[in-house]
């Protein structure tokens, strides 16, 4: 995960589940471990025990929330976890998940990865018929549809109510029939099954099966419902897939080390890079990523030209979010805690510094001036991504797009704002290529403005209310 110092693109949540095996709680413990990068703000864990649903959930991160005492409350072979960033529904312990609910086919859990684009309105409807809301977040309605549904089994009620919500959806559904997870037809959100000693596991990304020993099987298709079993996996459509996977899980969210939409985070990142370098050639003596999240396109863009490749800026990777911002008159000394330049290494010279974005423009500001102040001669800065434009529906936390400088600024405007030499950003067309997949198979709208799911009035409205906020 890279280094954001102000309020940009966050992370957003991560699902793990695990099936019919000793210490649930603590494999599950572990996934959500490996799974921190996508959601700090809350973590928990259900787990299913004879008939019963026992669930744990708290504000902090999985190491702090879950001590030996918490996990000792979670007896059971199955279980469901998740790792939240808040999306929709204020930051509270009420929308920490899985979210556990009473129903006429026993209790329920459900862990969800994304945002519902018609969540208001359905929730509006199920109010007026009589249903009681537990929390704010819009992954309620699911739980609230299925448990109305009149379907016979918990497989088909999970496809009656999913016949109703449009979004993102990476979900997990526990219940005495075991675990249901889902993609929604899109397949926007990641979600893997793995393979442990026999025992089927699932996770948003595979880096959550390496920490556990788990052998990755495949990903949920999307409009897929898979039922984890004692007999592995079992299938079902639900709906017509249209797969426009996320591609900004390839530019940042996604760790690297993980397997997303069947291709090597790394390798995609490192394809983004070398394209940039045929897109945006300089001549420069060193190539400096921001650390972590331009790592890999640095790496590409090095080989790619063919120009050395040098770690001029190391991160702090001990800051947490308890860090007490300094007062404005010294808050230039805010980057310096995450990042500080290596004099040694860009002093004199004709530096390339390579990012995966630019939110607002003021971190790559106060980076270009730091590498100046150690001497680097020139800063040539290269994204990996084209310009970030528009905001996520689909269950990214995101700025608005006033916020956001490629809104309303060109690229040479940013240029002058971030005081680089030059400022290159990927095509969208090379951004795609390098992702193996074409416009209409992929998301791609921050960059592009192409939704491919239609955004509803009660989503843009949303926008419209935090920009005049
Ligand atoms: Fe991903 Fe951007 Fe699409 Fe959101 S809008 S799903 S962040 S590509």
């Amino acid at each position: 995960m890279g280094v954001r110092l102000q309020a940009g693109f966050r992370d957003e949540c991560g699902v793990f589940g695990v099936f019919d095996t000793e210490d649930a709680a603590r494999l599950a413990y572990l996934g959500l471990y490996a799974l921190q990068h996508r959601g700090q703000e809350s973590a928990g864990i259900a787990v299913l025990n004879s008939e019963h649903i026992a669930v744990e959930r708290e504000m902090g991160y999985v190491a702090d929330v879950f001590t030996e005492e918490r996990l000792a409350r979670l007896p059971g072979r199955t279980a469901i976890g998740h790792v939240r960033y808040a999306t929709a529904g204020a930051s509270l312990l009420a929308n920490a998940q899985p979210i556990v609910f009473a129903t006429g086919r026993g209790p329920l859990a459900l862990a969800h990865n994304g945002n519902l684009v018609n969540a208001r309105e359905i929730r509006s409807s199920l109010e007026a018929s009589g249903a009681l809301f537990t929390t704010s977040s819009d992954s309620e309605v699911i739980l609230h549809l299925i448990a109305r549904s009149r379907a016979a089994t918990l497989g088909a009620a999970i496809a009656d109510a999913l016949s109703e919500v449009r979004g993102a959806y990476s979900l997990l559904i526990l219940g005495r029939e075991g675990i249901f997870a889902v993609r929604d037809p899109n397949g926007v959100r990641p979600l893997s099954l793995g393979m442990r000693d026999g025992s089927p596991v699932v996770a948003s990304e595979t880096c959550a099966f390496d920490l556990i020993g788990a052998k990755f099987e495949r990903d949920v298709e999307p409009g897929e419902i898979v039922r984890l079993s004692s007999d592995g996996f079992s299938s079902h459509r639900f709906a017509f897939p249209h797969a426009t996977p996320c591609i900004f899980e390839h530019v940042y969210f996604a760790r690297p080390d993980s397997m997303v939409f069947g291709r090597s985070v790394a390798a995609v990142r490192e394809a983004f890079g070398a394209r940039l370098a045929r897109e945006h050639p300089v001549a420069a003596d060193v190539v400096v990523p921001v650390p972590d999240s331009g790592m890999y396109a640095a790496l590409g863009y090095a080989r790619e030209s063919g120009t050395p490749f040098a770690l001029g800026m190391v991160r702090n990777h001990y800051v947490g979010r308890t860090f007490i911002e300094p007062k404005q008159a010294i808050r230039s000394f805010g980057v310096k805690v995450k990042l500080n330049p290596v004099r040694q290494v860009v002093d004199g010279q004709r530096v390339v510094l390579v990012d995966d974005s630019i939110v607002r423009g003021t971190t790559s500001r106060k980076i270009v001036r730091m590498l100046r102040d150690v001497g680097a001669k020139e800063v040539h800065v290269r994204i990996s991504s084209p310009p970030t434009m528009n905001s996520c529906h689909y269950g990214i936390d995101t700025p608005t797009r006033r916020e956001l400088i490629a809104s309303d600024h060109s690229v040479e405007e940013i240029r002058q704002f971030i005081g680089a030499d030059s400022l290159g950003y990927l095509s969208a067309e090379g951004m795609l290529e390098a992702f193996g997949r074409p416009q209409q198979a992929a998301c791609t709208a921050c960059f592009t403005g192409i939704y491919p799911i239609a955004i509803e009035e009660e989503e843009r409205e949303k926008e419209s209310a935090l920009e005049v906020s």
